[in-house]
């Protein structure tokens, strides 16, 4: 912004090399560090530090803060979804969801996305930009500072493409595990990938705790393709087998997510050919009755439908459950409201 440094991007570590360049000792780090992940949004709240600090840090770095353009709350559920206005004017959906274990704020990686879903409501107008690691902690910060709320879960599940913005998303992992600030163990993150197969590879490296989720959708090519562009690329079985390397290097379990769409991933057969696949894996399927998206033609498959699919996978030894949906009632399912206010 303007030139100025993004304070809330940078661990202890580079808040203390930057302070140095300003001639301010670097133990000063640990404590705007903190300031920052407490969600403060001026220098002004960073009570402990002096005057003279203060003036030299709102000349050279700033706070980024989102603003509240809308917020929803379901009458339903205790869901609430906002949409935050980045400082350069994008907009994106974060939702904060209450379950038994806790609340979990689901957050957008990107402004739009560029891997054309046909039943994604967040890819339609493309990828306007990636998000900063900043702003990816700015939607958990704000969400906490609003609803007084605590959060102990993060889902990568909002707006966006984790992956295509791999070296934010990791930084932002970072950050949100970092002592002094939130503190989060990975075991309470979940990352949501359409499926890009490089990434995976490159993330398994990591040895990260997170739980991946793999939007798998299809249980074969002909339909996987017809819905997702990126299976054009990487085929069932190569991201198959790109999530057994995962899961062996790792020994994390891997969630897959399976929208539900009347007619055309809901048969028995899909059921049958999807269980075949995936037999013998550390897994978890999730069923997802489709949400209707205004600008798409598809329907959620009917419950009976989702029953007897999920029928069908446990009866092959699959562990699977059927998503509970949140928030249906104030578009909860992410891109809609975005979209919505263009
Ligand atoms: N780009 C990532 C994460 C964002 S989407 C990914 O593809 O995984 C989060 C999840 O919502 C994905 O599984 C996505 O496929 C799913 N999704 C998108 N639109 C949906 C819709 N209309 N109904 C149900 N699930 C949908």
């Amino acid at each position: 912004m303007d030139g100025k440094h993004d304070l809330k991007s940078m661990d202890i570590k580079e808040l203390g090399a930057f302070f140095q360049t300003l001639g301010a000792p670097s133990y000063k780090a640990k404590q705007v560090f903190a300031w920052l992940h407490r969600g403060v949004v001026s220098f002004d709240e960073m009570t402990d530090q002096s005057k003279a600090f203060r003036a030299i840090l709102s000349e050279q770095a700033y706070i980024s803060c989102p603003k509240i353009v809308r917020k929803l709350e379901s009458k339903l559920d205790d869901t609430v979804k906002y949409l935050f206005e980045l400082a350069d004017g994008e907009c994106v959906e974060t939702v904060l969801m209450r379950y038994a274990y806790g609340d979990s704020v689901c957050i957008s990686t990107q402004a739009g996305c560029r891997m054309g879903c046909g039943f994604c409501a967040s890819t339609i107008g493309g990828l306007h930009r990636s998000l900063l690691p900043s702003e990816m902690l700015d939607q958990i910060l704000a969400a906490m500072r609003d609803s007084g709320r605590k959060v102990s879960h993060v889902v990568l599940m909002g707006i966006g493409e984790p992956l295509d913005n791999y070296d934010n998303v990791v930084r932002f992992l970072h950050l949100l595990s970092c002592k002094g600030g939130l503190n989060m163990g990975l075991r309470h993150v979940s990352l949501s990938t359409c499926g890009l197969v490089d990434r995976i590879y490159r993330l398994m490296e990591l040895k990260l705790q997170l739980t991946l989720s793999v939007s798998l959708h299809a249980p074969n090519d002909t339909i996987r393709s017809s819905i997702m562009p990126v299976n054009r690329k990487w085929g069932v079985e190569t991201l198959l087998t790109a999530c057994r390397d995962y899961i062996n290097a790792t020994g994390r379990r891997i969630s897959f997510e399976y929208a539900m769409i009347d007619g055309v991933n809901d048969t028995p057969a899909c059921a049958q050919e999807l269980a075949e696949r995936l037999r013998g894996m550390l897994c978890h399927v999730n069923l997802i009755p489709a949400n209707p998206v205004k600008e798409r033609s598809y329907q959620k498959s009917p419950a009976e439908k989702v029953e007897r699919f999920r029928r069908i996978l446990a009866g092959f030894g699959l562990t699977v459950t059927v998503r509970r949906t949140l928030g249906a009632d104030i578009q909860a399912s992410c891109g809609q409201l975005r979209q919505a206010a263009r």
